[in-house]
């Protein structure tokens, strides 16, 4: 299998530190808000990464954290945190705050067929483990303190610009923090932040009364439920050049290692030409999606179509046709499902063309292009091997085709009214009506399709 690492800038051949198994940490969501379908695709991602290991044979250990203290509202070491700015904002405490949208998330990852990791930790649990591993740091030589609190001294670790490739300006322009005086270098970040009277969540340490820097908690979680040295860190390509620079930084200063092998990132869903982002004001939640009418399958379909590594357009066009392609193959599977198994050995070449295409970087468009070529040639044969064969991809695909293909297609009253009223509407020829009455029963969630037997209704996927 071959995989790129952002580290090198290069795709190699995965080897993965004990022969057999894969140890994955992903950075997860802050939970002071909903989760937007930008965040997903990362979600997506490290779940479809996941999901290609567990197909090749891999035995993985997935490791997921749940950021609810330190993540401030600005990349600067002071400010507000933003737990606690929902807080006041919803007239709620912290942890109610983040116990909502902690649950939020894993509803809407759930809805999109996103595997639980193995190991959920959430940051407020793992207090003690930060303030050991921001001991070693300071131990180690790494860190001085300030009025702000203790800060890692960047300039002691000249590999630090290695995995962002960014000289100092802009690796600045990058963090938009501004220049503090106290700081021996312009890229120093804080490990412990001491004297906020004004934040809730705070904690007794060796530095005094305060939070772990955002970048603290996942260095030692990470360390924590994976080890000193482990196979894979996913994020997205915002995390490079400040929050995962700045975790392979502290990783180093405590441990003396390179402890993650390879860091892979996901780019951008794009809307136009700008990201999917808070400060863009251009969210689109789950549940938003929904009320349009798109279903989370279809959505995740959307990512597939995409290389991780490349931006994803997002736009009414392509949802519209990941939808399609998505009933397309629902449609084939129910087709499928009343054939029988004929000789399979004419499946091999398509399942190989499938397995060789998501071992190469997670090239899942070029699986999918294997699964429509298998969707062709199983219509010809009239063979429900092919179906089978796509059962099997969809461990990779995520898209819960065998539940789609199955689901009972019980149509409500209101819409067999409907499809019978277009049908008096297409024998009177008044095809403006008909038109009307498809998008109703559309909006209702059916489809109607007119066969030679008259119309046929069916759940859209
Ligand atoms: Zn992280």
């Amino acid at each position: 299998m071959k995989l790129y690492n952002t580290l090198t800038r290069r795709k190699d051949e995965f080897e993965p530190l004990v022969p057999g198994k894969v140890g994955i940490y992903t950075c997860g969501p802050t939970v002071y808000m909903f989760s937007h379908i930008g965040n997903f695709r990362a979600y997506i991602f490290s779940d479809t990464l996941r999901r290609v290991m567990e197909y090749l044979g891999y035995e993985v250990k997935h490791v997921m954290n749940v950021t609810d203290v330190g993540h401030l509202t600005s990349d600067e070491d002071t400010g507000e945190d933003k737990l606690e700015k929902g807080a006041r904002e919803e007239g709620k405490t912290p942890e109610e705050i983040a116990r909502f949208y902690e649950q939020a998330f894993f509803d809407d990852a759930a809805k999109l067929n996103i595997l639980k990791p193995h190991v959920v930790c959430r940051a407020t649990d793992h207090i003690s483990d930060m303030i050991e591993l921001v001991r070693r740091i300071e131990a180690n030589g790494y860190a001085y303190r300030t009025s702000v609190g203790l800060i890692f001294d960047t300039g002691k670790y000249p590999e630090y610009a290695l995995l962002s490739r960014l000289n100092l300006a802009e690796q600045q322009a990058g963090a938009r923090v501004a220049v503090d005086p106290e700081r021996r270098n312009p890229s120093d970040f804080a490990l412990w932040i001491t004297n906020q009277p004004k934040h809730l969540m705070q904690w007794e340490s060796p530095w005094g009364r305060g939070f772990p820097g955002w970048h603290v908690e996942c260095s030692a979680m990470s360390i924590k439920y994976l080890g000193e040295r482990f196979d894979i860190h996913t994020g997205g390509i915002d995390h490079i050049p400040v929050h995962h620079t700045n975790e392979r930084a502290q990783n180093f200063a405590a441990t003396g290692k390179e402890v993650v092998v390879r860091w892979m990132h996901n780019a951008f869903l794009v809307i136009g030409d700008a990201r999917m982002g808070k400060s863009e004001g251009n969210l689109v939640t789950i549940s938003e999606l929904q009320e349009r009418g798109v279903s989370p399958a279809g959505f995740r379909y959307l990512c597939q179509t995409a290389l991780y590594r490349m931006p994803l357009n997002f736009t009414a066009e392509s949802l519209q046709s990941a939808q399609n392609s998505l009933r397309g193959l629902v449609d084939f599977g129910r087709n499928a499902q009343a054939w029988p198994v004929n000789d399979a050995a004419w499946i091999e070449p398509f399942k190989q063309e499938f397995k060789d295409a998501v071992a190469d970087d997670l090239n899942i468009p070029q699986g999918l292009a294997a699964v429509w070529s298998l969707v062709r040639e199983g219509n010809q044969r009239q063979d429900r091997a092919a179906w089978e064969a796509i059962l099997d991809f969809d461990r990779v695909l995520g898209l819960g085709l065998e539940q789609l293909a199955g689901a009972a297609a019980e149509v409500p009253s209101q819409v067999e009214e409907l499809v019978a009223a277009r049908e008096r509407a297409r024998k009177a020829r008044d095809w403006a009506e008909s038109d009307r009455l498809r998008n109703e029963i559309s909006e209702l969630g059916f489809l109607v399709e007119d066969t030679p037997a008259g119309a046929r209704v069916k759940p859209r996927p």
